[in-house]
């Protein structure tokens, strides 16, 4: 890989195979670093783009990629030569919303990967204001690339878990503990919660017993009725309180989003994290007969970053066995394959250029 050059992996057609793109390196603005590319995590946002027709906000041809982590080659002095995570979402710091602690909702935020080129890539241009230096302590446990996951993958749920005013001894269901969820259910252990992890792959449930969760469920396995009772009961067992459940729909399927409604209690907050474009029917009065509510979530915010990189450097959250890293010319194959269901950790690619 020679140094002053800039390599992409670039989306140039819906479906296509991605193309490498070779270029001079970018010029940096005053608000802007450059940053040496070290991972960038495969997220399905990214297959939304690639595969399901969902439009990028800059035109096509456009390198993907938004979970990055890396080197700081060009910028202010503070941040020179630091190892960095880039946040999924860049905001601009300046707007009501931002001011207002919505910094992840700024109307004027910009996404690597959507609004400009992104991170498969050897090398990307940002603006510098939000990086999240990567303390020594992390490294030490981890490779800068597999630190990428921090910039979405685990930053996402973290934001939904401090939302969704979870307090120490709190009953957590997490329904759907893939890639995100997982690290969802994790960090609700983490804070305190007894977390129950539902899901229909018992190899991911296995996954998650193994984590140290309090349980598991398959849902597959259960009518919703038993399900519920079988919930209950796991709380009494463990001494959680039978109301004021914070449940958190990561699976993003109809199915997922049915279940956890259907287990709203008193005092309960829905947290939905997951996507889906189906619609649920629902009685919604449920919310005002168990004074309940239901909140939604989008990526994170930069100013969590620090929080969530210390969990990872003090060892509360342990990555190692979810993030699996590949050299980035097999983005293609990687793509098809993750398209196909056929891993079950977090793909990281690396630049091999
Ligand atoms: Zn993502
Ligand atoms: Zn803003």
């Amino acid at each position: 890989m020679q140094n002053n050059i800039l390599y992409q992996w670039q989306m140039t057609t819906l479906q296509k195979e991605f193309e490498l793109k070779e270029g001079k390196l970018p010029v940096i603005k005053e608000e802007e670093a450059l940053v040496k590319i070290a991972g960038c995590g495969v997220c399905h946002t990214d297959l939304s783009f690639w595969h399901f027709g969902v439009r990028t906000k800059r035109e096509l041809p456009l390198t993907l990629g938004h979970e990055i982590s890396g080197v700081v080659m060009e910028g202010p002095a503070h941040l020179k030569g630091k190892n960095v995570i880039i946040p999924a979402v860049l905001p601009c710091g300046e707007c009501d919303l931002c001011k207002k602690g919505r910094s992840n909702i700024c109307r004027n935020q910009l996404m690597p990967g959507n609004d400009f080129h992104g991170g498969f890539a050897s090398h990307i241009k940002v603006p510098y204001r939000f990086l999240c230096p990567v303390p020594d302590a992390a490294l030490e446990k981890y490779s800068l690339p597999q630190l990428s996951v921090i910039a979405d993958a685990i930053s996402t749920p973290y934001q939904v878990v401090k939302k969704s005013e979870l307090e120490k001894g709190d009953l957590a269901i997490v329904i759907g503990v893939g890639g995100v969820g997982i690290y969802g259910a994790l960090v609700a252990k983490i804070m305190g919660a007894k977390v129950i992890a539902l899901d229909i792959s018992d190899e991911k449930l296995e996954v998650a017993k193994n984590s140290g969760l309090n349980a598991v469920l398959n849902s597959k396995d259960l009518d919703f009725k038993a399900l519920k009772n079988k919930v209950r009961q796991l709380a009494k067992e463990f001494d959680a309180p039978p109301y004021g459940w914070k449940i958190f729909e990561i699976s993003g399927t109809k199915a997922g989003q049915l279940t956890a409604f259907g287990l709203l209690t008193f005092a309960s907050t829905l947290s939905i994290v997951g996507f889906t474009m189906e619609k649920p029917e629902v009685r919604l009065s449920n919310l005002m007969a168990f004074d309940a509510k239901i909140i939604g979530t989008w990526g994170c915010q930069p100013e969590l970053y620090p929080e969530v990189v210390d969990l990872v450097a003090s060892d509360k959250l342990k990555i190692g066995k979810f993030v699996e890293t590949f050299p980035m010319s097999k983005i293609n194959e990687v793509f098809r394959n993750t398209l196909a269901h056929k891993y079950d950790k977090r793909s990281v690619l690396v630049p091999d250029f």
